[in-house]
């Protein structure tokens, strides 16, 4: 592996993989694939819109409330108001007209349509299309409402479920596939990029891309290819970066990289594209977008880093407590190798007052990641494969029991 690739892994796979996937669930992935990755245009950023507890928040309105807040009944209900708006053929025929060329009339003209339409889920569309306030450089457009219409009406005939709509490319295999995505992914994205209005190649893999390395973190299959390029990625093979090789062929160049052996049961599996691409994404914005060629570790420091991850390795059998104090890596590391385990979020210096118990999929926990934020310095994280431990950690401290009031502690795995 490259000095790059070390560093890069080393900096970034941990919290890219104790990221939340999108799960293998209908209503999630009604939510998370089809509203929220379906459309991204001039920086339009769908999953902000579509909001919800794993998606990010608007960076400048904290005020705005996204679509499955303001809607909140169950994503078919929202399909089925909207699909069959598709099937009026006076509505339809305004959006066929507002997205005509390049001259297809004002977003208020289709937030319009969707208003006088009468039905409650085309108006709360509406309304939170309309409360949403874009960017610099990006805007509204009618292609995009259209979009929404009309390929809700597509996913109708699939039971409202972009799920079902998936199924059926299965073609008798099993469904989700196992061992190998490799002929289920090309026929649904060639089919996606078809079938949908509005969706390119680049929004078809964005659309199987989270479920997929779900699929792939919890052992379903070995390996995907699907993967959203982006200009950070483009920049990453422009200045040289990765080795040649990734920019002839990025697809192949990731099966020959490996991930590294302490993160769990992903350990030793070929690195997918998807999971490459988003380490990428978060070194090149590290300092707001601004790509910095990062300084190689000498080959003696890098020795150094992998005997210190040795003993690290070593000592972790007889010490069932972790604790991580401004290490976020190490913190996101141990997420993604112990799926099961428990968190204990505490004060940088413990009180017997905020002892706060978690598990690592809580979204209390996932949010803080998802936004990027600190993780290990106003508050440090306990954590342990076995919940005993850490109650056994709070009495010894300070002879209390840990808050175990998290709704996450008392849900059915
Ligand atoms: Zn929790």
């Amino acid at each position: 592996m490259s000095v790059y690739l070390n560093e890069l892994f080393t900096r970034h796979l941990g919290r890219v993989l104790a990221q939340e996937p999108v799960s293998d669930d209908p209503e999630e992935m009604n939510w998370r694939l089809f509203f929220a990755h379906s459309q991204d245009m001039q920086g339009f950023a769908a999953d902000i819109f579509v909001g919800g507890p794993s998606e990010r928040r608007h960076p400048t309105d904290s005020s705005f409330r996204g679509l499955r807040e303001r809607w909140g009944r169950d994503s078919k209900a929202l399909i089925t108001d909207l699909g069959s708006l598709w099937a009026e053929v006076q509505a339809r025929k305004a959006l066929e007209q507002l997205t005509l060329g390049s001259r297809g009339g004002s977003v208020d003209q289709g937030i319009a349509v969707l208003r006088s339409s009468g039905r409650l889920g085309a108006m709360v569309f509406a309304d939170t299309l309309d409360s949403f306030k874009t960017g610099r450089g990006s805007r509204k457009t009618n292609k995009m409402i259209r979009a929404y219409v009309q390929n809700s009406a597509l996913l109708l005939n699939h039971g409202a479920s972009f799920r079902q709509y998936l199924q059926t490319f299965a073609q008798g295999s099993a469904f989700p596939p196992q061992t190998s995505a490799a002929c289920f992914e090309a026929t649904a994205r060639d089919r996606i990029e078809r079938d949908f209005y509005n969706v390119g190649p680049q929004l078809a893999n964005y659309l199987i891309s989270d479920w997929l390395l779900g699929l792939w973190k919890d052992g379903c299959i070995d390996w995907f290819e699907s993967y959203k390029k982006d200009s950070v990625h483009e920049q990453a093979i422009e200045h040289g970066l990765l080795p040649r090789e990734a920019g002839e062929n990025f697809i192949d160049f990731c099966r020959t990289v490996h991930i590294p052996p302490e993160y769990g049961a992903v350990s030793g599996k070929p690195c997918p594209p998807r999971v490459l691409n988003a380490c990428l994404w978060q070194d090149g914005n590290r300092s707001s977008g601004i790509q910095t060629k990062p300084r190689p570790v000498s080959p003696r420091r890098q020795v150094q880093q992998a005997v210190a991850r040795d003993v690290n390795r070593s000592t972790r059998s007889c010490e069932l407590i972790e604790e991580f104090r401004d290490n976020d890596r190490g913190y996101c590391a141990w997420l993604a190798a112990h799926r099961d385990g428990y968190v204990l979020n505490v004060n940088r210096r413990p009180k017997a007052d905020y002892l706060k118990l978690h598990r690592p999929d809580c979204p209390y926990i996932v949010g803080p990641i998802q936004r990027q934020q600190r993780l290990t310095q106003g508050y440090i994280k306990i954590c342990s494969v076995a919940e005993a431990d850490l109650v056994a950690w709070c009495r010894k401290r300070f002879r209390v029991e840990p808050q175990s009031n998290c709704y996450c502690l008392s849900r059915i795995p």
